[in-house]
């Protein structure tokens, strides 16, 4: 019987840009660039092994229902989704970044009910509810530097890096919700059991290359 092919799925831009070269180490390459496809499904150098590329958002819905065995997510993304059906066996390292909280500069702190724009609604809720602050949570899905500008919401919810696109808007952080935020690689947990040694196999060379970057010889 020939099993299906074991199904990686990644997502479009950095996630993928950074992926790739770790996969190749791993030994799976693809056989054409997803960049510059429409296709949504690529073989690649290991006739049991491919690779799908969908929104990072869908990454670990499609892994915790089985439309992927394995999938590359950021840390960002696996706390708004939550971690049902899913282990979270590898951090690739890969597009470090920070979930912050951020209000124009200079601005007061918020008496009574703060107005949050974000697309980390459930984070956003959770960090608020801890802090013992009464949030309105506001979705968004872009351009949350955005919303204090236009008097939307006095607080915004998101991934920072550099801080180029907060300052550029007159923005600032102003607290950490997370400052470990990289991709993970996922697994069904159901794949982790019928397909172990295959999904270990790649695993245990991922984790050679990360290692690898790590400490360049
Ligand atoms: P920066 O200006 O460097 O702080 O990055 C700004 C924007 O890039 C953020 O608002 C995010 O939308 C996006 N971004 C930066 N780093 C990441 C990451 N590791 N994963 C996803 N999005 C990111």
């Amino acid at each position: 019987m020939t099993e299906t092919p074991l199904t990686i799925a990644l997502s479009k831009g950095r996630i993928l840009q950074e992926t790739l070269p770790l996969l190749k180490e791993a030994g799976i390459e693809l056989l054409e660039d997803p960049s510059a496809s429409r296709k949504l499904i690529f073989d690649t150098t290991r006739a049991d092994v491919r690779i799908i590329v969908i929104r990072a958002t869908d990454v670990p819905p499609y892994v915790q229902h089985g439309g992927a065995d394995l999938g590359v997510a950021g840390k960002d993304v696996l706390m708004e989704h939550g971690a049902e059906g899913l282990f979270e066996p590898l951090d690739l390292e890969i597009a470090r970044c920070k979930l912050m909280v951020a209000a124009l500069k200079d601005a007061p702190p918020v008496s009574g009910r703060v107005r949050v724009a974000t697309k980390f609604v459930n984070v956003a809720r959770a960090y608020f509810a801890r802090q013992g602050k009464q949030a309105e949570i506001i979705k968004l899905y872009g351009a949350m530097e955005l919303a204090p500008l236009v008097g939307l919401a006095d607080r915004i919810v998101d991934i920072v890096d550099t801080g180029n696109t907060l300052r550029a808007n007159g923005l600032e952080p102003t607290e950490i919700i997370a400052d470990d935020i990289s991709s993970r690689v996922v697994v069904n947990r159901a794949s982790m059991k019928t397909r172990h040694a295959d999904i270990q196999g790649i695993l245990d060379k991922l984790e050679q290359a990360v290692a690898k970057r790590r400490t360049p010889a």
